[in-house]
């Protein structure tokens, strides 16, 4: 058993806890006891802010490198897609391996200790699959393993080019032949957390969505799927349909509790209801969803239907989760002309334990952690009943000075463990 006696510790209050004993044991918290005025002699003593490890529900690894690439011009989300859609086309699994384990190596620094990896570069540039079908994925997966923190595989399935549009060059590589082929893979895939993914209502035709919800059902896996993030794809699901990109997927049969639509930024009055009786989960994605221009989702009335929230740096325009999380409130503000639709303790969940169950885990039972430090230049002079607020409203990736997974210390005093990675982000994504 392994002791951690914390100065402060966000158990899920507007304010921390103060001398709060953990006891760990085979990586699951065996204990957690606030009110413990001193440190046991045999415990490590934590200085700073103790927070449960946060939760990236949406992630596509590859994106982090065209950081700095796509963000100075002008263009669309569409034209952004070109960009993207160049590197997609010139990974592979080796390639894949390198620049993942960087980006979550840089996910380990900010305190991001459970990735969603939203994946869909399956197969090879021609759009054959490779020797493994599930090469790329396992890829993802040895990545996380390597960079230390925990992963769900969300597998997509994609199909089409756009609705009732072919496939173009570059998207081969995204697709299986059906969505039965989608789940023969998904099943070959030997990972305990692997959830389902519809692309987007862009790229799985209504029919394909109901086999996939189905899939997830039938595992107990969750469901994710983009939804309307441009007005582009509401048009023309629309006309295709008759119904809204959330519309069409209540009709399938796909929202449920499981179900976590990824955006949900252009929104209309029965999408909110409906997401909010499926008391499904909508993960925000604020710092891609500004870079691109998406605009800004309903979160204060989401929430208010019944919605949970959760948080993911989607394209790594910047990976900080305290950025997203504050972005939800902070942006709701500019739009609204209102302070105040979301407490920051609520922001707090959504980064950490409201991300967790999204991709099928229970972060109260784990023994993953990080450690923000009040000594740094942002959070210095914070009092302690304000350290909650403080740590979502000012601190970045670059105060967590600590982090834990399963009961390991993967970060200490801002280093990683095993990688550096920083060197290891320049040499793959230089290449
Ligand atoms: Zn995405």
């Amino acid at each position: 058993v392994k002791r951690l006696w914390c100065e402060l510790a966000w158990l899920g209050g507007d304010a921390p806890e103060r001398g709060v004993l953990i006891e760990i044991d085979d990586g699951l918290l065996a204990s957690v006891t606030p009110g413990t005025a001193e440190p046991p002699p045999d415990a490590e003593r934590l200085r700073g802010l103790t927070l449960p490890g946060l939760a990236n529900a949406h992630s596509h690894a590859f994106q982090r490198a065209l950081r700095g690439r796509t963000h100075g011009g002008t263009g669309s989300f569409w034209t952004w897609r070109e960009q993207m859609y160049a590197l997609a086309g010139t990974v592979d699994p080796d390639s894949y391996l390198e620049l993942a384990r960087a980006t979550f190596g840089e996910m380990a620094l900010a305190g991001i200790t459970l990735v969603g990896e939203f994946h869909y570069v399956h197969h090879d540039p021609q759009g054959e699959p490779y020797a493994d079908p599930n090469a790329m994925g396992k890829a993802v997966v040895q990545a996380a393993h390597e960079a230390g923190i925990r992963i769900t595989l969300l597998d997509a399935c994609y199909l089409h080019g756009g609705i009732g549009r072919p496939l173009d060059d570059v998207q081969r590589r995204f697709a299986d032949a059906d969505a039965e082929a989608w789940a023969k893979r998904v099943d070959a895939i030997d990972h305990h957390h692997v959830g389902a993914v519809i692309h987007s209502v862009r790229a799985v035709d209504p029919e394909s969505c109901a086999t996939v919800a189905a899939w997830a059902r039938d595992r107990g896996a969750p469901l994710h799927a983009h939804v309307s993030e441009q007005p582009a794809e509401n048009d023309a699901c629309m006309e295709a349909y008759g119904l809204t990109p959330t519309g069409v997927l209540q009709q399938v049969g796909a929202l449920a509790d499981d179900f976590t639509a990824v955006h949900a930024t252009h929104l209309i009055e029965h999408d909110i209801a409906a997401l909010g009786e499926a008391g499904a989960t909508v993960c925000l994605c604020p710092t891609t969803e500004r870079d691109l221009a998406d605009g800004v989702g309903p979160a204060r009335a989401l929430r208010d239907a019944g919605v949970t929230l959760a948080l993911g740096s989607d394209s790594h325009a910047v990976i900080d989760l305290f950025e997203e999380a504050r972005a939800v409130e902070l942006d709701e503000r500019l739009v609204t002309g209102v302070r105040g639709s979301h407490r920051a303790a609520d922001l707090l969940r959504s980064a950490t334990y409201d991300g967790y169950a999204c991709l099928g885990w229970n972060a109260r039972d784990l023994a993953d952690l990080i450690v923000v430090d009040l000594d740094s230049v942002r959070l210095a002079g914070t009092r302690t009943e304000d350290a909650v607020s403080a740590a979502v409203f000012a601190a970045t990736a670059s105060d967590v000075r600590d982090v834990m997974v399963d009961g390991e210390w993967i970060v200490r005093d801002r280093a990683h463990v095993r990688l550096d990675v920083a060197a290891e982000l320049a040499r793959t994504v230089g290449a």
